[in-house]
């Protein structure tokens, strides 16, 4: 008997953990065809950067790939750093070359037969034919499978409309970053991770220019509690809506109140999130990104201890100002790009000048903007649809991508941030990791 072929379209993490959970089904173990566009299978867009300044922001010992060996990174770190490396927040570069170390090692347990198979291409397409698909690259080679699964990741950040106008560096764009002037000022679209990210990048040169970071809120992350937390909880389903995140703080008041750290709280809710999440009606959900989200994003994505406490140092000595409200015009004036920006609950405005705007607002699951040919195709031939959020695909709970008129095809899957509107909790590797696992069962 022939045995069952899998394409993975997206190599990033999503991706990799599902080839790894496939090679390790032994003897079940399904012909596994890995594509992706990029040079490297394993780091993604998140871990295949080189700055050793851009952290994870999970401890070592929650980033296994693999669910059935929960230590397995922290083991790889230790091996590399030694002494006792669990509780790290390594650099992210160092955990891309883990993954793709990952993957090697899967693969080599099944030395008598190859069962994956790596392709470098750029899927366009992708077909129902006959009981299984086709997948169509860039190049115009097909390649046929029995189920798909798109792992297809963080997809470009858009532009926010006022600073379209102007020259704009992509957050991700690391040689454009090098070459922002330490002696100018500049402005970063974005107040979350991705600034970060893009602060520590800035500020490893000595800086006499000021880094001005805006968003509506001016909110930025928390930071990671130093002790890790020790109990996973959960908070029962409550509703209203309201009536449940009233309740998520009240506890997470106790909590810290005790002297514990409330981060806890917010970490012991992980494991329920999608059930909640799906638990909501869609108008929920959108009430909640409306109003909640930001708040939201800063408990939930912290930062490691090390890069909050460089944030707050930079921010404290003035080299980094945060700013709430809006860009109401950006344009260029002479060498440098006038904004002129609106502070939250003023109708005031003032002008400043900046050398560069960098764009940190991060990736874009809004499919309705996207631009990638593969998810256009997906959509105006009915074969997915769009979550009611907007965020991303619409999938069942086990990952099955919905079509258009919202039946689950049992040969399409979709696995990581492209499931976020889904799950909600689906953009970490933890999360990754679980479902990778369950659908590697499934399939
Ligand atoms: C900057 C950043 C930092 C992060 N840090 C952390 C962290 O510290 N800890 C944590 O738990 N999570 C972190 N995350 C969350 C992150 O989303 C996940 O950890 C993980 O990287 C997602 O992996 P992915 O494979 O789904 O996506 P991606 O990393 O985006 O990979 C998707 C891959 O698919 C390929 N691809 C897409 N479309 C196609 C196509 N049509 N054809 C061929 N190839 C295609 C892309 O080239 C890409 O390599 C971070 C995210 C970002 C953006």
């Amino acid at each position: 008997m022939s045995r069952l072929r899998i394409a993975i379209i997206g190599g990033g993490v999503s991706g990799t953990a599902l080839a790894v959970h496939l090679l390790l089904r032994g003897a079940q173990t399904p012909d596994v065809t890995l594509i992706e566009r990029g040079r490297r299978i394993g780091p993604g867009l998140a871990y295949g950067g080189s700055d050793q300044a851009h952290l994870l922001n999970v401890r070592a010992n929650n980033l296994s790939i693999s669910d059935h060996k929960p230590d397995d990174f922290s083991r790889w770190l230790s091996k590399r750093k030694g002494g006792d490396q669990s509780k790290t927040f390594a650099p992210r570069a160092l955990y891309g070359r883990y993954v793709a170390e990952a993957l090697q090692r899967a693969e080599g347990a099944h030395w008598f037969r190859r069962p994956l198979k790596r392709v470098r291409g750029d899927a366009v397409a992708l077909r129902r034919e006959g009981e299984g698909v086709e997948i169509t690259l860039a190049s115009g080679k097909t390649i046929p499978a029995d189920k798909a699964v798109l792992a297809l990741g963080n997809p470009a950040a858009i532009v926010p409309e006022p600073i379209s106008s102007v020259e704009v560096i992509d957050a991700w764009d690391a040689a454009a970053i090098a070459r922002v002037p330490s002696n100018s000022d500049v402005l970063l679209v974005g107040t979350g991770l991705t600034m970060v990210d893009v602060v520590l990048s800035l500020s490893k040169r000595p800086r006499s220019g000021t880094i001005y970071a805006l968003s509506h809120r001016g909110l930025t992350p928390h930071a990671h509690a130093d002790i890790p937390p020790a109990v996973q909880g959960t908070l029962a389903q409550s509703a209203p809506l309201s009536a449940a995140l009233s309740e998520l703080r009240n506890v997470a008041r106790g909590v810290h109140e005790r002297g514990e750290p409330w981060q806890h709280v917010v970490d012991g809710l992980r494991k329920a999130t999608p059930t909640l999440w799906r638990g909501l009606t869609s108008e929920q959900q959108l009430r909640f990104l409306r109003h909640a989200r930001s708040y939201w994003d800063i408990h939930r994505h912290r930062a490691a201890p090390e890069a909050a406490a460089r944030i707050a140092d930079l921010r404290k000595t003035g080299k980094l100002r945060i700013l709430r409200g809006e860009v109401v015009s950006a344009g260029a004036a002479g060498r440098y790009i006038q904004i002129v920006h609106r502070q939250r609950g003023s109708m005031v405005r003032h002008r400043f000048d900046v050398a560069n705007v960098i764009n940190c607002t991060g990736a874009s699951q809004n499919l309705a903007r996207s631009r990638d040919p593969l998810v256009m195709q997906l959509l105006s031939d009915g074969l997915v649809r769009a979550h009611a959020t907007g965020l991303g695909l619409d999938v069942n709970d086990d990952g099955g991508v919905l079509d258009a008129r919202g039946a689950a095809d049992t040969r399409l899957f979709a696995l990581g941030p492209i499931t976020q509107g889904a799950f909600w909790e689906s953009t970490a590797v933890p999360e990754i990791r679980a479902r990778a696992a369950a659908l590697a069962a499934i399939l």
